[in-house]
């Protein structure tokens, strides 16, 4: 590539808040024909909103809070922002904690004064062999129905109750969406980890092609692949832990502020101000970059 017109191109992305790490990136971004975004933390906003606080077997809402808050204070995820905002506007003091284990894309096994704390998506609690209770049962489907993440809370072995988290989307997302669109991106999709009900409601309202729900991240970095190999050129916009692999396989990756380190440390692009404002834009530069350079 003409070396200027690309030094070019980068001062204009930094004057917009866009990092570039790679140059090549750039040069890309312009062909890319699929964009998969990351639902939670990407599309949607950094901290959630806890709704409803489900208790069962006798635990009482903020013995449940509690524990959730003690499980997630070392954690930077939005369903840990979520759930530590909410413990401090009840007034909750953290419990000290033991080790913690963080399984990606299931949930969290720590010790919380001296009792075994899991916190996590249902499917984790299937995993570890805890029972759902048929309120908790009923309380998650009524969540998937209104597009809610839920989190359940096992207090020793047995389930404690959940916590309902409403995830605002980003406020430019939407012209995000019809922006890419209009210039001449075919494929957008969502992929996440999160269930199926919240990840299809979110794509439905957003006019996505597609979406892939309960993705473990190996397999977010598989679909990357997959569309490679259809012949597809890829961005995949992503903030979390469980984004890294496929944020290494994309054509070209793009992380933002808020993220985790890992994320951003990762993908070729950071958007340096909040949410994906600068995503057309991007696009944008880089076609004229192509021009400059032909
Ligand atoms: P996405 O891929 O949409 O960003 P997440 O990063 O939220 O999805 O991870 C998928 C699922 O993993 C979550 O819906 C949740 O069930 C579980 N999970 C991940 N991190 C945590 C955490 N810190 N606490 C509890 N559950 C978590
Ligand atoms: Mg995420």
């Amino acid at each position: 590539a003409a070396p200027l017109a690309l030094l070019s191109s980068l001062a204009l992305c930094a004057q917009k808040g866009i990092l570039v790490k790679d140059g090549r990136a750039l040069e890309l971004m312009g062909r890319i024909d699929t964009v998969l975004f990351d639902k939670t933390g990407t599309l949607t906003r950094e901290c959630p909103e806890v709704g409803r606080v489900i208790t069962a077997n006798g635990f009482a809402e903020n013995e449940v809070l509690m524990y959730a808050a003690g499980a997630e204070q070392k954690f930077h995820h939005p369903i840990a922002l979520a759930i530590l905002k909410k413990s401090e506007e009840w007034g909750i003091d953290l419990p000290a904690t033991d080790e913690t284990q963080y399984k990606v894309g299931y949930g969290i096994d720590v010790g919380v004064n001296g009792r075994r704390i899991r916190v996590g998506s249902a499917r984790f609690m299937e995993m570890e062999g805890i029972a759902l209770t048929p309120e908790i049962q009923e309380a998650l489907d009524a969540a998937h129905l209104e597009g809610y993440t839920m989190v359940m809370v096992a207090i020793g072995d047995r389930i404690g109750g959940a916590l309902e988290l409403q995830a605002a989307v980003r406020p430019e997302v939407k012209d995000i969406v019809a922006g890419l669109r209009a210039r001449g991106v075919k494929h957008l999709a969502i992929i996440s980890g999160d269930h199926e009900a919240p990840t299809r409601k979110l794509a439905e309202e957003l006019g996505m092609d597609r979406y892939f729900a309960q993705v473990l991240p190996t397999d977010k970095a598989d679909y990357v692949e997959k569309l490679q190999q259809e012949g597809r050129t890829v961005c995949f916009v992503g903030d979390g832990i469980n984004d890294s692999i496929a944020l290494k396989k994309a054509n070209v990756s793009i992380s933002l502020r808020g993220a985790t380190s890992i994320a951003t440390d990762t993908a070729h692009i950071v958007f340096l101000e909040q949410g994906l404002g600068k995503l057309c834009e991007l696009r944008d530069i880089s076609r004229e970059l192509e021009r400059n350079i032909a």
